[in-house]
């Protein structure tokens, strides 16, 4: 079976022409047709045939392919239905901000987590996405938007919070960003890239060794074991003190931070008390909190709070001088916001 040429980092592309004695141009012309001007033919120019045949012989270019797209009437988000080789499929975001877009990407098929308020945790856990799969959503993501919205096509910001948990398959979650990074390439910013964990030590462990450089998230949700166990069943396994120590020894450059995700409950984990121990556990970190207002889906248990609730919930962060964001649901219309994503139930 012939590798795939999405799943190559840009030094290991460097190795294959070194190793076949290929131009060591072809390298950089290769990364550049297929990820900065992210064309579906195969490459013609400044290319020799026999550099291109090999290329042809040992390699395929296939990306899921789109099966069905959800545009949101309400914000113009964009939900993506691929369709996989093996016939599994996931679900990717396009969510628009100033005529920009950021894309949330999927890492995995289904998810192994279980989390109790995401739609996605349902399906358990089929496989892991391979690097092809993970690049692969964002170029036909972006050709989407050429071909339909022209003009459109800018995703200025990746993050890693679709299905799935991205340090649960790690590799091929590192080698997209280093693809997604390569100046070769897309040429994204290390600012631009976010990882978010829903808490997986395992994970966050080779995060403070290898990651390469892009912004963190936790998933946090309630400062409190029980609750956090209910809505994180690995939190039994990897409580919040293990995993806060764990991010608070990450060495971060000056341009990587953390931000801590909060899902908002009503009368579970929204009152006042939440918020004072919430403050309390971030205090003094260089932390940022986005609030997220429970966004509903078929089945769910939890109901989202009243707007009054989450203001109050902020305002008490604010005197932990936190900075706190409260995160409006986009592309919740087609079930494209946060925790909806589930590509086994299509309606
Ligand atoms: S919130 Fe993230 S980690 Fe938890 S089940 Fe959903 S996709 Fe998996």
């Amino acid at each position: 079976m012939k590798q795939s040429f999405y799943d190559l980092n840009f030094s290991d592309l460097e190795a294959v022409v070194n190793q076949n004695n290929l131009n060591p141009s072809v390298a950089a012309v290769l990364f550049n047709w297929h990820y900065k001007k992210k064309q579906s033919s195969q490459c013609h120019n400044k290319i020799s045939k026999s550099s291109l045949a090999f290329f042809e012989q040992n390699f395929d270019f296939f990306l899921p392919e789109i099966d069905t797209v959800y545009e949101s009437q309400k914000d113009r988000s964009v939900k993506f239905l691929f369709k996989l080789k093996d016939n599994h499929k996931v679900e990717t975001v396009l969510i628009p901000f100033n005529n920009k877009y950021s894309i949330c990407l999927s890492s995995q098929v289904g998810c192994a987590m279980n989390c109790s308020f995401c739609f996605t945790g349902e399906q358990g856990l089929k496989r892991n996405l391979t690097t092809s799969e993970i690049v692969g959503q964002f170029l036909k993501a972006w050709r989407w938007l050429a071909a339909n919205r022209p003009g459109e096509e800018r995703i200025l910001n990746i993050v890693f919070m679709g299905q799935g948990e991205p340090l649960h398959n790690f590799d091929a979650v590192k080698k997209a960003c280093e693809i997604f990074l390569s100046q070769h390439g897309t040429s994204i910013g290390v600012q631009k890239i976010t990882v978010s964990t829903a808490g997986y030590i395992p994970g966050l462990k080779r995060w403070s060794r290898e990651a390469p450089g892009v912004n963190l998230a936790l998933s946090l949700h309630s400062p409190f074991e029980e609750k956090r166990n209910e809505l994180i069943p690995i939190n039994k396994k990897y409580p919040l003190d293990e995993v806060l120590a764990y991010i608070d020894k990450i060495p971060l450059n000056k341009k990587q931070f953390v931000t801590y995700e909060y899902i908002l409950i009503k009368d579970f984990n929204d009152s006042p008390d939440d918020a004072k121990k919430l403050g309390m556990l971030l205090a003094g970190k260089s932390a940022y909190i986005n609030l997220i207002p429970f966004n509903s889906f078929p089945g769910s248990r939890y109901r989202c709070p009243d707007l009054d609730k989450v203001e109050k919930f902020k305002e008490v962060l604010d005197a932990f001088k936190i900075p706190t964001l409260i995160r409006g649901a986009k592309g919740d219309d087609v079930l494209a916001a946060c925790g909806q994503l589930n590509s086994n139930n299509q309606y």
